[in-house]
């Protein structure tokens, strides 16, 4: 079965096959760490990290590379405002983005790569585009692209520049004034007072945004690479332009295939800190919401489609990450007779099959999600009905474990995760915004699995003594570190909260 996946520079569906062997090279395009992750950034990320999974399930081998810009203007106008040299302040906001990619089960890339790490690669790569004559130096000592030169301009975003020439109608910003035509873009911005500079072999300054992504890209992927990802609002002009300067430079391909990622929207708005309707991944947890929930619900609807936010969207994810635990706990310690009914594992073949092919179709996420749906449905009904037999039950976890090789929320790691975004809170000094649900959920994290174990052990044991008031008070004790006991005809099973 082919993987089709929407290709921004065809604008077509097309099979996606790396070009070299099974090894798929892809590149995407990292945050700029000048503050905290939003869950418009997560949307896009956790959207690149089905990809990588669903290639991985698939049997591809992965050179996944993502940059982390550390220098632009916001980051040097916030590391001012703190008295702090950029290197020192990009270093918090990176390791907060990191171990928020780990709290959303998002798989870091092959190669993180920082564009302060590769300035003397960027110099040299707008050296060569000067050789060629597509890059000129303007009076101040900033660098430029000549557009003009590159006759596939607008071949990504597919829009028409014939109109706009110098002074027609091109933005120009303010620093920008001694360009030769409005369009051209900055390879390379001459230093200012009080900002980071580099010393290089053009010129002392700072890189422009795009050149990093085009020199990290070529540098770890090669002139030509199979696949370039990124947020919808990439696309023009930040990718248009990493493609001008690196098939001018390399004449050949950039990236076979792109990847855009639709924006965010919350509550049916644009995502912005004006209308109060801005969040990090942090002010959710600390609202109380676990990572798994706003994990499944950024997956729930496939990624070139709008996803719109909303807190009961949130909590319906939260409801369906419960449902597929309890199934998942159900099918595990449950007791079945033995022998086994074919239906149960047709049933299983048949969700694999579906979220397969589903993923396969430009990763239609929603239908995978369905397919699995479906399982746990028809399976309960089943159990129910005492039709799900001993042997059946391995194929019903295997068709879990695939669902989960993507989507990643069977894993219960919340309590702790939610632990360390309410402990640093505290060393934020930002308790204020320390819910009583998400303070609930980060005590259950106090509690060791062997702990929990040995008590509802306890438990067991007062309950076949008929002493009800020892343990009905282990049970509240659990409770109180948000532990959840449920009594079965067979045995106790427990979860955290
Ligand atoms: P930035 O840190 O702004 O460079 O963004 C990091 C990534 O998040 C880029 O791929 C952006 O395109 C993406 N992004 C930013 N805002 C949103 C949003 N509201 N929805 C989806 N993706 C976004
Ligand atoms: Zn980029």
């Amino acid at each position: 079965m082919p993987f089709n996946l929407y290709n921004s520079l065809s604008g077509k569906t097309e099979e996606f096959a790396p070009a070299q062997g099974n090894l798929v090279r892809f590149y995407d395009c990292g945050p700029t760490v000048y503050d905290y992750g939003h869950i418009g950034n997560f949307r896009t990320f956790i959207a690149v990290d089905v990809l990588r999974r669903f290639l991985h399930q698939s049997g591809f081998d992965l050179l996944h590379v993502m940059n982390i810009t550390d220098v632009d203007d916001k980051i040097i106008r916030n590391a001012n405002q703190r008295g702090l040299p950029i290197g020192e302040y990009t270093k918090k906001y990176e390791k907060a983005f990191l171990d928020d990619l780990d709290a959303l089960s998002v798989q870091h890339p092959e190669v993180i790569s920082r564009a302060t790490e590769h300035i003397p690669e960027m110099a040299e790569f707008i050296q060569k585009l000067a050789k060629k004559r597509v890059a000129y130096k303007a009076e101040d000592g900033s660098w430029y692209f000549r557009i003009d030169k590159f006759k596939d301009y607008g071949k990504l975003s597919k829009k028409d520049f014939t109109g706009i020439t110098n002074g027609g109608g091109g933005r120009m910003d303010a620093d920008e004034y001694d360009k030769d035509d409005a369009r051209d873009f900055a390879l390379w911005k001459a230093p200012k007072e009080g900002e980071a500079s580099w010393d290089t072999e053009i010129g002392p300054g700072r890189p422009g945004w795009h050149i990093e992504c085009s020199t990290m890209a070529m540098k770890y992927l090669g002139e030509t690479f199979d696949l370039h990802a990124g947020g919808e609002d990439l696309l023009f002009p930040h990718h248009e332009n990493e493609i001008a300067q690196s098939e001018s430079l390399t004449g050949k391909p950039f990236a076979r295939h792109w990847m855009h990622v639709r924006f965010l929207l919350v509550e049916g708005q644009k995502m912005s800190k004006s209308l109060g309707n801005f969040y990090t991944l942090r002010d959710l947890v600390l609202l109380g919401h676990k990572p798994s929930s706003i994990r499944l619900l950024l997956i729930s609807v496939p990624y070139r489609k709008q996803l719109n936010f909303t807190f009961d969207g949130l909590v319906q994810a939260a409801n369906s990450v419960e449902r597929l635990r309890n199934f998942k706990l159900r099918m595990e310690t449950s007791h079945w007779d033995e022998g086994s009914n074919p239906e149960i594992s047709v049933l299983a073949g048949k969700a694999i099959q579906e979220m397969t092919s589903s993923l396969n179709d430009d990763l239609n996420t929603a239908q995978a999600l369905a397919a699995i749906f479906d399982l746990v449905r028809d399976v309960n009904a089943a159990a129910d009905h005492g039709k799900v037999k001993k042997d059946d039950i391995p194929s019903v976890l295997e068709a879990l474990r695939r669902f989960d090789e993507i989507f990643a929320i069977f894993d219960d790691q919340d309590a702790a995760r939610v632990k360390t975004v309410v402990d640093w809170a505290k060393t934020e000094g930002l308790e204020e915004k320390i819910s009583p649900q998400a303070a609930e959920i980060a005590r259950a994290a106090s509690l060791s699995d062997a702990d929990i174990e040995e008590m509802v052990a306890k438990h067991s044991e007062a309950r076949k003594a008929r002493d009800f008031k020892a343990s009905d008070a282990i049970r509240d004790q659990l409770l109180a570190e948000g532990i959840i006991l449920e009594n079965t005809k067979d045995d106790v099973r427990w979860k955290r909260k």
